[in-house]
């Protein structure tokens, strides 16, 4: 396995009032240069998992590394230009146009107050035909389709040129040719040599993108390591609790359940 370039190590968080833990002593080392998907159903505690490894949610216990550093040592700013993350849906103020949204992804980069420069707008138009909106950068977010904007954040993270890139259920909003366009530029992002966590409740995403899966359930890993080691019809079965059938088609691995 390539270095670690995050180490979790005995994670635990609960939200404010809430008894439950939502994620429970969570131990895992993310290897450079994956595609890791985390793996669940809903409700195991996916999002919360990638807003902990953001430094968004602080854990009630245990430690996170960000390449051997302890995460709370990195500024803002810092992380911001090591990690980006494509959110699930985002609350989108309705006088930005899809360009000028994008270039919120260069603010790591930005002093206070400092006006994007060319160099942002070429970085932030290089991201839009990567992911296919060039043709829309004038629109209003408000007025796009659900997964318009799930694309103009991905597109807001590439412009952020990070090291490693956070979804969180990026498929979910897609028509299968955008899906098939973010697998390609997923693709090629690891191709490059970037990190890539994404969280998904869809197995078939899983075994189509990672080269790791991290199964979760309950807010516990029930097993991670190499995908065609961790997808299995046992532990499918179990995470999601109903009996789960893997077929394999034209190469490609797909989970049925009856
Ligand atoms: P997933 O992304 O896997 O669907 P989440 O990480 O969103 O799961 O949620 C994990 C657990 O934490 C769930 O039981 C959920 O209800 C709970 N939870 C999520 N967000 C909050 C919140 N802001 N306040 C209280 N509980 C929350
Ligand atoms: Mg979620």
């Amino acid at each position: 396995m390539n270095k670690p370039i995050i180490t979790l190590e005995n994670i635990s968080f609960s939200y404010n009032g809430n008894h439950k833990n939502a994620l429970r002593n969570l131990s895992l080392n993310i290897a450079d240069g994956s595609v890791t998907s985390i793996l669940g159903p809903n409700g195991a505690g996916k999002s919360t998992l990638l807003h902990i490894l953001l430094g968004w949610l602080k854990p009630d216990e245990g430690s996170i590394y960000l390449k051997g550093r302890p995460l709370t040592d990195y500024s803002r700013r810092e992380a911001g230009q090591m990690m980006a993350l494509v959110p699930q849906i985002e609350h989108m103020p309705f006088d930005y146009s899809v360009l000028e949204y994008v270039l919120l992804g260069r603010t790591p980069y930005l002093n206070p107050l400092e006006s994007p420069q060319d160099i942002d707008v070429s970085a932030a138009r290089k991201a839009l035909e990567i992911s296919g909106l060039s043709h829309m950068e004038t629109r209003t977010v408000t007025s796009l389709s659900g997964g318009e904007r799930q694309l103009v954040l991905l597109a807001r993270a590439l412009t952020q040129q990070p090291h490693i890139i956070l979804l969180d259920e990026p498929t979910s909003h897609l028509d299968l040719a955008n899906k098939s366009r973010l697998i390609k530029i997923l693709g090629e992002l690891h191709r490059a040599g970037s990190s890539i966590i994404l969280t998904t409740h869809e197995p078939d995403v899983a075994a189509t993108i990672s080269t790791e899966i991290v199964l979760l359930r309950q807010g516990q890993i029930l097993t991670s390591g190499k995908r065609d080691a961790v997808f299995s019809t046992q532990n499918l079965s179990e995470a999601y609790g109903v009996p789960v059938r893997i077929v394999e088609i034209d190469g490609q691995r797909v989970a049925l359940w009856t």
